[in-house]
């Protein structure tokens, strides 16, 4: 049996429109406008580009949008002016600082330095140490889309086998946290894991956040596993350059339940899950519940 795909785009276009939808009733219902500011210093491409998409999209849900370019010779004062100005402006919901920061910074500074109720990256350090004591946080981006996801296709995540293979702290711990909070029984694996084909094919829920192409293929997956490969790898094939996961798709699919593609997976749920959290931000700093975002 084939494996069914979970189709990103589709799910985060209905979250983004389920997002649009609150939003909308913020500004009509409370006067509110939810706004996002972006700060990027210097020109790397990579990051140029997800900062334009990521303007697009928090406009197109109706939310305020402002990107704040800086030189890459800025000093880290200047940089931390800017986070201050951000910090003081109540119509700044969210601030995110587009990573990585020139070689000069001192990034876990320049993150610490948010306002742990703007940051919707979920970076800052008080929002890890509300995540791992399961208090109310800022939850980091991807591993928010990757949840969301899960819980679509599967419902409880009560006592499933999760798998987690990276131990990042932008993707990988956060999102063992996220599953433990679930009640799942959850297993981090890294580069120094021994025999990690075993651990995967234990796995009812396998995550993928390692940054090699094709690393798990198909027989260290659990028949009808469900697979969520955040993986993005550039690679050269056949004088082609081509977005792959960390999953080797062809071999997989034909044993897991359910998985994500790359691209169209988790790629698209990540901006989705920043303007969620734009959102959230925005209601709480208005005294106001979280947005409930989940389709029943
Ligand atoms: P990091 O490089 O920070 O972490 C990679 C993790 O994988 C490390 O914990 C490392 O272990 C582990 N690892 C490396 N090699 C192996 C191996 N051979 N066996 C087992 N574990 C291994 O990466 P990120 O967490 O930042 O990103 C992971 C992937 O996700 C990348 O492809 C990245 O591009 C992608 N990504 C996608 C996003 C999206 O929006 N979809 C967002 C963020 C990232 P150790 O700690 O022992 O070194």
């Amino acid at each position: 049996m084939m494996a069914s795909i979970i189709d990103g785009k589709a799910f985060s276009a209905n979250l983004r429109a389920a997002i649009a939808d609150h939003v909308q009733r913020l500004k009509q219902e409370n006067g509110i406008t939810p706004g996002l500011a972006v700060v990027l210093v210097g020109e790397d491409p990579a990051s140029e580009v997800y900062v334009r998409n990521k303007g697009i999209q928090t406009r197109e849900a109706g939310m305020n949008s402002w990107a704040h370019k800086l030189e890459a010779s800025v000093s880290q004062e200047e940089l931390l002016a800017v986070i201050e100005r951000l910090n003081a402006d109540p119509a700044v919901h969210g601030i995110l600082v587009q990573l990585p920061l020139p070689g000069h910074m001192d990034a876990e500074a320049v993150v610490n330095a948010i306002d742990p109720k703007k940051d919707v990256d979920g970076f800052h350090i008080l929002n890890v140490g509300l995540l791992g004591t399961g208090q109310k946080s800022m939850v980091p981006c991807t591993p928010l889309g990757c949840l969301l996801m899960l819980r679509d296709r599967l419902g409880d995540l009560s006592g499933l086998n999760a798998v987690v293979v990276g131990r990042s702290n932008i993707v990988g711990k956060p999102k063992a946290q996220l599953l433990l909070a679930e009640n799942c029984t959850v297993t981090i694996a890294h580069s120094r894991s021994r025999d990690l084909a075993a651990i995967c094919r234990g796995a009812d829920i396998l995550i993928a956040a390692v940054g090699r192409p094709r690393m798990i293929t198909g027989d260290w997956v659990k028949p009808g596993a469900t697979v969520i490969d955040v993986g993005i790898n550039r690679i050269e094939e056949n004088g082609k350059t081509r977005l792959v996961g960390d999953v080797d798709f062809e071999s997989a699919v034909q044993v897991a339940g359910a998985i994500t593609p790359v691209p169209g997976g988790v790629g698209p749920m990540t901006i989705a899950c920043l303007l969620a959290n734009t959102l959230t931000a925005c209601c709480r700093a208005n005294g106001l519940p979280d947005p409930e975002l989940e389709s029943s």
